[in-house]
C-alpha cells in the first residue's frame, strides 16, 4: 500500500493507501464483491484461520473499502480503522463494541441528537448508566466520573451552536480514571482539528457529509489504535455487520482527494458570512469558532487548525423571523444535512433538535430564532447577496 510518513495531507489523501489491480488503473478499483475464491479447500481453511492473508466476505473487509480505511488511517495518525454504512453505525459500534452492563458513560449534553439517543435509551437497555454535562466545564466532566465509568465521549465543535469542548483535558481525565475517550470530529474535519494528537484514543467520522462533500453517500468511520480495535471493535464489527459498501468506500476515497480544497474554501465563504452576519442589526448572535467574537477563541486557536464550514446564528423574531428568513433565501437550500457543495438552512429547534425538551433547547442555547448554515462551494457573494437580502424579510 502506498504511504509516505513525510508526505503533508494533501498529498496523502490523493496517494494514500491505494492498491493498484494487474492493470495498473489511475483511479481507485471498484471491488464490487461480496465473496472472495480460494485456490484450494486448503487455502479456505488457512484464510479462515487466520494463517493466511486475505478477503473472506465484504462484511468483514473488501480492498475498496480497505484503500479507504488506509487512506484514512494515514491522514488521521491512527494505526486502524473499520469504514462503517453510516456516522450513527460508526457511532453506535464505538460505543457498543466496548460497553458492558454496570458501565457509565459520561458524555457531553450538546451532541448530535441520535448520539444522544444512543447514550439516553439505547445503552441503557443494556444496563449500561450514563451523565449528560456541560461539555464546555471541564469540572462538570470531573464531577461526573464514577469509579465504574470507562467511556467518555464528546463532539467539538457541537451541533448546532459551535461550542468546543477541551479535547486535551477531557483526554487527561479519562486516562487518569482508566476510561476510552471518543471523539466525533465530523464538525471540524480531519482538515482542522486531530483528535489523537489531543490525547483522545478513538475518533469517529460521519463520512456523509465532508469527506463526501457532494451530498451522495452515507458513510462513516471509527479508527484508533490496534490494540483497541482488536479488543473492542474487530469481532463486534464482523458478527453485527456495520460495514460500509465498497461503492460508498469508492465515492469516499474520490472525496478525499478534494477535501482540502473545498473545506478551505467551504471556510473562506463560512467566514466572510460570519463577518457579515454579526454586523447586522437584525441578528441577536452569531457564533463562529473562526471569529473573535466567539466565547472560546482562545480554545478554537489552541485546538483547531482553520474556523468551521459551519455558522449558527439567531435571528430577531424568533421562530416566524428565522422562518420569514429561510423561506426568503433562493440561492441557499433548506436541509438538515452539512458538509455539501451546496449551501445548507436549517432551523434546529424544529428539525434537527425537535426531539429535545424546552429546557434543554434552552439550556444549550438553541432558541427558536436560531439557524444553522451549512457552507457550500457557492460564490460568496451570491451567498452574501441571498442572506442580505432574505435578512430585509423579517423586518
Ligand atoms: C451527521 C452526523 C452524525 C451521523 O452521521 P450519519 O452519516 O448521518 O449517520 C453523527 N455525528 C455528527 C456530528 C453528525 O453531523
Amino acid at each position: 500500500m502506498s504511504s509516505n510518513n513525510t508526505w503533508r495531507p494533501a498529498t496523502k489523501l490523493i496517494h494514500g493507501g491505494t492498491t493498484r489491480s494487474q492493470f495498473g488503473e489511475t483511479s481507485e478499483a471498484l471491488y464490487l464483491t461480496q465473496g472472495f475464491l480460494y485456490d484450494s479447500a486448503e487455502a479456505a481453511e488457512a484464510r479462515f484461520k487466520g494463517e493466511e492473508d486475505g478477503y473472506i466476505y465484504s462484511r468483514y473487509g473488501n480492498p475498496t473499502v480497505s484503500m479507504f480505511e488506509e487512506r484514512m488511517c494515514i491522514m488521521e495518525g491512527a494505526e486502524d480503522a473499520r469504514a462503517t454504512a453510516s456516522g450513527m453505525a460508526a457511532v453506535a459500534a464505538a460505543i457498543a463494541c466496548q460497553a458492558k452492563a454496570g458501565d457509565h458513560v459520561v458524555a457531553a449534553k450538546a451532541l448530535f441528537g441520535s448520539c444522544r439517543w444512543i447514550i439516553e435509551k439505547l445503552m441503557p437497555q443494556y444496563g449500561v448508566e450514563f451523565s449528560l454535562v456541560d461539555g464546555k466545564n471541564i469540572d462538570a466532566w470531573k464531577a461526573a466520573v464514577r469509579s465504574n465509568t470507562t467511556i467518555f465521549f464528546l463532539e467539538s465543535p457541537t451541533n448546532p451552536t459551535l461550542e468546543l469542548v477541551d479535547i486535551k483535558a477531557v483526554a487527561d481525565l479519562a486516562h487518569e480514571n482508566d476510561a476510552v475517550l471518543i471523539v466525533d470530529n465530523v464538525f471540524a474535519t480531519p482538515m482542522y482539528q486531530r483528535p489523537i494528537e489531543l490525547g483522545a484514543d478513538v475518533v469517529m467520522y460521519s463520512t456523509t457529509k465532508h469527506i463526501d462533500g457532494q451530498g451522495r453517500c452515507l458513510g462513516g468511520i471509527i479508527l484508533g489504535t490496534e490494540e483497541w480495535i482488536n479488543d473492542n471493535l474487530h469481532e463486534y464489527f464482523r458478527h453485527t455487520g456495520p460495514s460500509m459498501s465498497p461503492f460508498s468506500a469508492w465515492n469516499f476515497l474520490k472525496g478525499l482527494e478534494t477535501l482540502p480544497l473545498r473545506v478551505s474554501q467551504q471556510t473562506s465563504n463560512a467566514g466572510k458570512i460570519a463577518d457579515f452576519l454579526a454586523e447586522q442589526n437584525s441578528v441577536n448572535r452569531m457564533i463562529y469558532p473562526g471569529h473573535k467574537s466567539h466565547p472560546q477563541a482562545e480554545l478554537a486557536a489552541r485546538q483547531m487548525s482553520g474556523g468551521s464550514t459551519m455558522v449558527a446564528f439567531e435571528v430577531t423574531g424568533g421562530k416566524s423571523g428565522a422562518f420569514k428568513f429561510i423561506n426568503a433565501l433562493e440561492t441557499i437550500q433548506i436541509s438538515n444535512n452539512l458538509g455539501d457543495a451546496k449551501s445548507l438552512i436549517t432551523h434546529p429547534a424544529t428539525t434537527t433538535h425537535k426531539n429535545l425538551s424546552e429546557d434543554d433547547r434552552e439550556e444549550l442555547g438553541i432558541s427558536d430564532g436560531m439557524i444553522r448554515l451549512s457552507v457550500g462551494l457557492e460564490d460568496a457573494d451570491d451567498l452574501l447577496e441571498d442572506i442580505q437580502k432574505a435578512l430585509t424579510s423579517i423586518s
